[in-house]
């Protein structure tokens, strides 16, 4: 078997967050923007998977036509963690974090799905198989900034039967609210996405304890400071999660090895795919750190995230960004009812895309490499 063509398909889907936009004191998203990885072979089969993501699409987008896709092209799709390291070795020189492995990490999940199409079973079954047939999510909720409008959300999710939901907000009084509306035995975590020095850190986790928090995210800044974050963590009460802006397995091993974090959150769109996700995986369960990926979007790094939190040997949960999107090329299969998400079960990723979908909400050209 070859790998004949590599598509890129840039899709920007309308969303509500819940609350307009023009009164939100933080991160507004009016659209959700997808990268799908098309990877077709000349067996017939062909496999799918998604790149980070968001306004970075652009950059990704490029590194894949003009270099990433180039290599992958002619060559055999089968012996995926060979390929995979061959590729790492290959482009390690132009990053080992960005858009280049952001596509790396795009053909990687749709290799995957190759692999997991020609078995003739569900993705998860090549993982190990799945030990539940329906994953936990929790309501990953935008920055609303209001105290007032991060209260309402809340009580929506709660009322929609999340048991966990996850703020992005700074504020104290915006994270003591959430509390307000969930009222108790509701799992709460913040994420602040890097923005402080150690003491400011350590300060604003103490400010946070009345709200009980689950977990507190990336608190500090520059991501890669993991002595810095395990200093946070040493006067912390409250637990922390980091790794969505890891650099691959080794960027994990030192988190683990300083004692850095409480929670592991790879993110298969953007670490290095599946191939790298399960090296993550068993180093944090050999340094007995709890695992919940990361998972900020809605295509095939979607479904591949559902497949990863099935198939782990320990109950852990889905990250679901609590937006509505107008439309999906994957339909409503990966919707939460009552806080929880199926987990398909046809060959490969178990859902493909709806191609009148993508082609309602395309933006540009497909980017072809053959
Ligand atoms: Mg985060």
């Amino acid at each position: 078997m070859k790998i004949t063509a590599i598509h890129g398909h840039y899709v920007r889907i309308p969303c509500d967050m819940g609350a307009p936009l023009d009164d939100m004191g933080g991160i507004a998203f009016p659209t959700m923007d997808h990268l799908l990885i098309e990877v077709r072979t000349d067996a017939g089969i062909t496999g799918w998977g998604e790149a980070f993501g968001h306004s970075i699409i652009p950059a990704t987008l490029a590194a894949l036509e003009t270099y990433v896709a180039p290599w992958f092209i002619g060559k055999d799709p089968t012996p995926v963690a060979a390929l995979h390291r061959a590729a790492q070795q290959t482009f390690h020189l132009f990053g080992r974090n960005g858009p280049v492995v952001y596509a790396h990490s795009g053909i990687d999940i749709a290799l995957w799905d190759i692999a997991a199409k020609r078995a003739g079973a569900p993705l998860h079954r090549l993982l190990g198989g799945a030990a539940r047939s329906e994953v936990r999510a929790y309501a990953s909720l935008l920055r609303y900034g209001k105290p007032e409008i991060v209260e309402r959300i809340c009580r929506g999710c709660v009322a929609e039967g999340y048991r966990h939901i996850k703020l992005h907000e700074i504020a104290t009084d915006a994270v003591l609210a959430a509390r307000a509306g969930t009222g108790p035995g509701i799992g709460i975590a913040n994420d602040v996405n890097c923005p402080w020095t150690v003491a400011e850190a350590t300060a604003m986790e103490q400010a946070y304890r009345p709200a009980g928090l689950a977990w507190l995210e990336e608190p500090l800044f520059p991501p890669e400071d993991h002595t810095g974050l395990a200093r946070v963590r040493e006067k912390s009460t409250t637990r922390i999660a980091a790794g969505e802006n890891a650099a691959g397995v080794h960027d994990f091993r030192n988190m683990f090895e300083r004692g850095a974090i409480d929670i592991a959150q790879p993110s298969v769109t953007k670490i290095g795919g599946i191939t790298e996700m399960r090296k993550i995986i068993a180093l944090a369960e050999a340094h007995s750190v709890e695992l919940v990926p990361h998972c900020a979007y809605f295509g095939p790094g979607n479904l591949a995230s559902i497949h990863i939190v099935a198939s782990l040997a320990t109950d852990t949960m889905l990250e679901r960004l609590y937006v509505n999107l107008e439309a999906s090329p994957y339909g409503t299969s990966m919707d939460a009812k009552n806080g929880m998400v199926p987990v398909p079960q046809g060959p490969g990723l178990g859902v493909e895309p709806d191609m009148r979908v993508v082609e309602k909400y395309r933006q540009g050209r497909i980017a072809t490499v053959s």
